[in-house]
């Protein structure tokens, strides 16, 4: 991957960093990007070669900034994602926009400010972080569903859309991962889905980086409009 740049967003920690990683590892140049200055500066100390730019992926105007910042971008890791969980029926709209806004729209806007270049350079890769729950669905957590089922259907739209260009589009969709994300769940809630995890344990950050690396890379080429599982067999 020696020559492209690759933006990741969300990551200051978790999958996105652990994408960071072996993406530089594979000889990409990396830019990092979320919300919290001084976790991407940390992360960013870990990367040798890597850069940072501050974006909220709730705000139209961030995320342009944070573009232009990073300059021309050949892989595009849509990672950062937000939960706000609840029963649909007593679901705050509040609650339902912030997630569609940051996990959905957010996506969407970033994947406009690469297409350009992409089509210029007829060369691209954007890899959309989905989830196991946009394919089977979960109870509490209809917002956050419906926008990694979502991205799930932008991943084929854009795929076909972009295909003459060169450009590939796919989506990766984790299980059960150890992260922030899943760190706050109870001891009962994780034991409950260690039950219906075939391969009998969480994943790692790393594991499902490594399936994003896999997928920009230039092997991958002929690879576009997938969704593919990193989840233990939970799902098939
Ligand atoms: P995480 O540990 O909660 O990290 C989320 C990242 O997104 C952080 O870097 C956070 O940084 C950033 N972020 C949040 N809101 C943002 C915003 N408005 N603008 C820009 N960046 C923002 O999450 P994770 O567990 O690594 O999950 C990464 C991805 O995998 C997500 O798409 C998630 O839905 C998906 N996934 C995770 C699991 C799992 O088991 N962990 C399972 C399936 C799918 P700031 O807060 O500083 O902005």
């Amino acid at each position: 991957m020696t020559n492209r740049t690759a933006f990741i967003t969300g990551a200051s920690r978790g999958i996105g960093l652990a994408c960071a990683k072996a993406l530089a590892a594979a000889g990409a140049t990396v830019v990092l990007a979320a919300r919290d200055a001084a976790k991407l500066e940390a992360a960013s100390r870990e990367i040798p070669g890597s850069a940072w730019v501050e974006l909220d992926l709730a705000i139209p105007e961030s995320i342009k900034a944070a573009f232009t910042k990073a300059g021309k971008v050949d892989i595009l890791v849509n990672n950062a994602a937000i939960t706000r969980d609840g029963l649909a029926l007593r679901m705050k709209k509040d609650d339902w926009d912030a997630v569609i806004a940051t996990n959905l729209t957010g996506a969407f806007l970033a994947i406009q400010q690469v297409l350009h270049g992409m089509m210029k350079e007829r060369w691209g890769r954007i890899i959309n972080i989905s989830s196991i729950v946009g394919e089977t669905g979960n109870p509490g957590q209809a917002n956050y569903v419906a926008s990694k089922a979502g991205l799930i259907g932008l991943t084929k739209s854009l795929a076909q859309e972009m295909a003459s260009r060169n450009i590939t589009v796919n989506a990766v969709a984790p299980g059960f991962i150890e992260t922030d994300m899943t760190a706050v769940l109870s001891d009962e809630l994780k034991s409950n889905m260690l039950a219906h995890i075939p391969l009998k344990r969480m994943g790692k950050a790393e594991e499902v980086a490594a399936a994003v690396r896999f997928l920009a890379s230039e092997e991958a080429g002929y690879i576009t409009g997938h969704v593919l599982d990193v989840n233990g067999g939970m799902y098939m």
